[in-house]
């Protein structure tokens, strides 16, 4: 197979917008209102690229781990927010521009103000700027702070250097010192800016006519999962481990969204929870991924200022403790495999842990797949955490539904406890209304309380607190507090989540970067190597002549391809077929298939490759069967290349001057 000379390195972000733009990937919604920023929507190509990237997150997870298929509705009650913790805590720092009351998030803030002048720095010693890999041309143009060629002291470097590797790490207030010390303004307007204040990104609303019931648009699927638990484990038996899986809408009012696809108001998630026994967090498939090596960054070093990453086995990770436990480790492994066969570039791809201060409220350890690119460097794509009971236990609190898992024990506990036994009818007339807290306030004791008030109604009257901080004064009469024995066969447990995490339109994002490249020979038209799984089109139909005698072929093969399933597509159009490959490089369609006058003469039919632009010939039949094996994915190129002769152009001409 011959060798593609791709020019990625001379990534243009400008030409991929365009391109983006012209073949409507997608465009911003309400355009010709004006447009409103975070908001977008997908034409033909994007909308086929996204469904065909579901469709093998859904093959790679729900199908090849047995999850359960959920679809939980978008609007939700506003308890629901409140007890999950997101009322008080799903938000982001803001900062005032305290001339023009310009709203900016107060990490991207310090991030793009430390950065520009770490360029600047770069600049003035003659060494290019950071940002010179991918898209560093258009960065230029179209960064928000400006580069200024100052050069800075080497501790001044170090000490920015080390603020952006833990930057996520701070608080809303030691944001706002940092901008103190280092006197970071609006770039825009030169303004100072106010104290960081916290700003929630949930939308709300209100549901039914009267406007009486709050509540808020989801900004993830996951609370879904939880509040339909019982139902969930009951359709598994009543065991874990299982996994439930989500596609759906999510909904953030991000404080200033400028970043295209990578941060919107709206997007589509893809969301797993994997609900595991909290004492048992092996996987039975570990064994499967120990061996894959991926690139980590954990938190350690990102504590200590640096973004060091390491290559390591997931095998080694687990085994050494820098990843929790096997299950996240399973996880991550499976997240990695997913991206590279999506096509995702394995050199700009890592997984880094968070910090402690980063971590959301509900996790206890979390891993981001961080995908590079132009617009947002390295950017977390997917979220892997482990979300321990966090979720279910408020759930259980706030409703009072039992979310737990009952499991037969093999060998029954016995265990001796003390118990109090009450005389009901002297507990009922001596504290009246008051009796059931009463008792529930004994119940709540532990052992050593019970032992306590045992030791304390033998002398006499004893004191008990309820739980509104009332004192009543028990007697010995009302009750007696004995210890026994219990015997039970059931464990009762919470289960933990570990939750992977995708965002659906970043990975679309970085999958268009990293495919998109442009033929020496013509810079100008660009070309999108989109893995055939996922490009939106497969087979592009080329009739070379629009006279009528080709018609039949055209209808012939596009229906036997439609019949095998293959998304193809016929383009007649009335320019040069040079034009019309061109055309479809620029959206992805690995194949094309051309019907000339050989083909009407002999059926014969040539196809030809996107990447390396070679082309075969041979009989219709042939060329059909190869293409399905080819989409099926039974068929590489190379070994088209051995099924098929080549094609050098003879046999048409020969074939057109006859005709
Ligand atoms: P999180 O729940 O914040 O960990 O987000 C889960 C995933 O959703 C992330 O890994 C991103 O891929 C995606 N995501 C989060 N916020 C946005 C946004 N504003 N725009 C696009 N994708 C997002």
């Amino acid at each position: 197979m011959a060798t593609v000379n791709k020019t990625a390195h001379t990534f243009d972000k400008a030409r991929l917008d365009a391109l983006l733009n012209r073949r409507f990937f997608y465009a911003p919604a309400f355009e010709i209102y004006g447009g409103v920023a975070g908001l977008y929507d997908y034409g033909p190509p994007g909308s086929a690229l996204q469904a065909n990237l579901l469709a093998e997150w859904r093959r790679h997870f729900i199908v090849e781990e047995a999850m359960l298929e959920l679809d939980t509705t978008v609007m939700t009650p506003a308890p629901v927010f409140e007890a999950s913790g997101h009322v008080a805590r799903f938000a982001d720092w803001m900062v005032k521009d305290t001339g023009n009351g310009e709203v900016l998030r107060a990490d991207h803030l310090v991030k793009g103000v430390l950065q520009a002048r770490l360029d600047g720095d770069k600049e003035a010693r003659g060494a290019a700027p950071v940002a010179a890999a991918a898209g560093a041309d258009d960065k230029k143009k179209k960064k928000k702070v400006k580069t200024v060629a100052v050069r800075l002291e080497d501790a001044v470097v170090a000490e920015y250097e080390s603020i952006l590797a833990q930057l996520d790490n701070y608080s809303g207030p030691e944001l706002g010192a940092l901008m103190r010390t280092h006197a970071i303004t609006n770039p825009g307007s030169g303004n100072a800016v106010g104290e960081p204040q916290q700003f929630n990104l949930m939308f709300a609303s209100s549901i039914g006519p009267t406007g009486q019931h709050p509540g808020f648009l989801r900004p993830e699927t996951a609370q879904g999962h939880f509040l339909n638990f019982s139902r969930l484990l009951e359709f598994n038996n009543g065991r874990v481990p299982f996994a439930s899986a989500q596609v759906g809408r999510a909904f953030r009012n991000e404080i200033s969204p400028r970043a295209g696809l990578i941060r919107v108001r709206e997007f589509t998630m893809a969301e797993i929870e994997h609900f595991v026994d909290p004492l048992d967090k092996s996987h039975a498939r570990f064994n499967e991924v120990a061996d894959v090596e991926l690139v980590l960054l954990d938190k350690y070093t990102q504590a200590a200022g640096q973004s060091t990453t390491r290559r390591m086995t997931i095998g080694a990770a687990v085994k050494e403790g820098v990843i929790a436990n096997e299950t996240l480790g399973y996880f991550v492994a499976r997240i990695y495999a997913f991206l590279l066969h999506i096509g995702i570039d394995e050199k700009r791809l890592r997984f880094r842990q968070h910090m402690a201060n980063e971590m959301a409220h509900y996790a206890t350890d979390c891993w981001d797949a961080e995908i590079q690119n132009s617009v947002g460097g390295w950017t977390e794509c997917v979220g892997c955490a482990d979300r321990a009971a966090y979720d279910l236990t408020v759930h259980a609190a706030r409703t009072g539904a039992a979310l737990v898992v009952r499991q037969a024990l093999k060998e029954p506990v016995v265990e001796e406890r003390a118990v109090a036994e009450w005389d009901k009818k002297a507990l009922g007339k001596t504290f009246k209304g008051d009796a059931g807290a009463v008792s529930k306030a004994v119940e709540a004791l532990d052992e050593a309380g019970l032992m306590r008030l045992k030791g304390e109604l033998a002398q006499g009257p004893a004191k008990i607190r309820t739980a509104d901080g009332k004192e009543f004064a028990l007697e010995s009469t009302m009750l007696a507090i004995e210890r026994k024995t219990f015997k039970t066969s059931i464990r009762e447990f919470t289960p933990n989540v570990i939750e992977p995490s995708f965002g659906i339109g970043r990975i679309l994002y970085c999958l268009l970067e990293h495919s998109f490249w442009s033929r020496e020979q013509d810079v100008e038209r660009g070309v999108l190597s989109l893995p055939t799984v996922v490009a939106p089109t497969k087979v592009l139909i080329v009739p070379l002549s629009a006279r009528a005698e080709f018609e039949p072929l055209v209808r012939e093969v596009s229906l036997r391809l439609r019949k095998a399933g293959i998304h193809a597509r016929v383009d007649d159009s009335n320019t040069s077929i040079g034009k019309r490959y061109a055309r479809n490089d620029e959206l992805g369609t690995p194949f094309g298939v051309t019907l000339d006058f050989a083909s009407v003469q002999n059926r014969t039919m040539t196809l030809r490759e996107r990447d390396t632009t070679t082309q075969l010939i041979g009989s219709i039949d042939a060329v059909i069967e190869t293409v399905i094996a080819l989409v099926g994915g039974g068929l590489d190129w190379a070994a088209a290349c051995g099924r098929l002769a080549a094609y050098d152009g003879v046999q048409a001409v020969e074939a057109e001057a006859e005709a």
